[in-house]
């Protein structure tokens, strides 16, 4: 018989996840400072409270299994800041920086989302019902912060899109101007 089981599995899981969380709580000021909208700002340092209650349900559960919630690098999470801050430092401004930042949070969210939807299962099929539901608010909270971002995306996409053609039109317009003194 092996002697790793579900609950060795579980308790692993949830490792990898409050490493994630834990980068998380690094990677969000320095999103929040990136983004320019004030609604988007305010939704990333919404999100990093909310991310160190995430940090503390874990080590509670940790505490409950009798557990140390240390030892492993969510290496998910890491490619998914990476490839973050690789967007920020692209040449994007104003609201197409934060379409950018949009979309590098949701893939965290919806990344954290599965990771919460595995451990919620095994902790259901373990029978530790309130580890349960600490697992079930955080998996809650994640989920409204993707809805969130999404309606946020709705119009700062459309911003980005008008950005993005004023550019065009004032360079076209300045083109036009060069072409007609040179005529003149
Ligand atoms: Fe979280």
């Amino acid at each position: 018989m092996p002697d790793q089981g579900l609950k060795e599995l579980y308790i692993d899981e949830l490792k990898d996840l409050y490493n994630a969380e834990n980068q998380l709580v690094k990677a969000l000021p320095k999103m929040a400072k990136a983004a320019s909208s004030d609604e988007l700002r305010q939704g990333f340092e919404k999100h990093l409270e909310q991310t160190k209650d995430h940090v503390q349900r874990l080590e509670k559960i940790f505490q409950a299994l009798g557990e140390s919630p240390k030892g492993k690098t969510c290496k998910g999470m890491q490619g998914l800041i990476e490839e973050g801050s690789e967007a920020t430092e692209e040449d994007y401004e104003g609201s197409v920086m934060d379409a950018a930042l949009i979309g590098a949070a949701q893939r965290v969210e919806h990344y954290e989302i599965a990771g919460y939807g595995t451990v919620r299962s095994m902790a259901e099929t373990l029978g530790v019902d309130d580890q349960v539901s600490l697992l079930e608010e955080t998996l809650e909270e994640e989920k409204e912060t993707d809805e969130k971002l999404t309606e946020l995306a709705g119009q700062i996409n459309t911003q980005a899109n008008e950005s993005g053609n004023e550019q065009q039109q004032d360079e076209a317009s300045s083109r036009d101007k060069k072409k007609s003194r040179r005529v003149a």
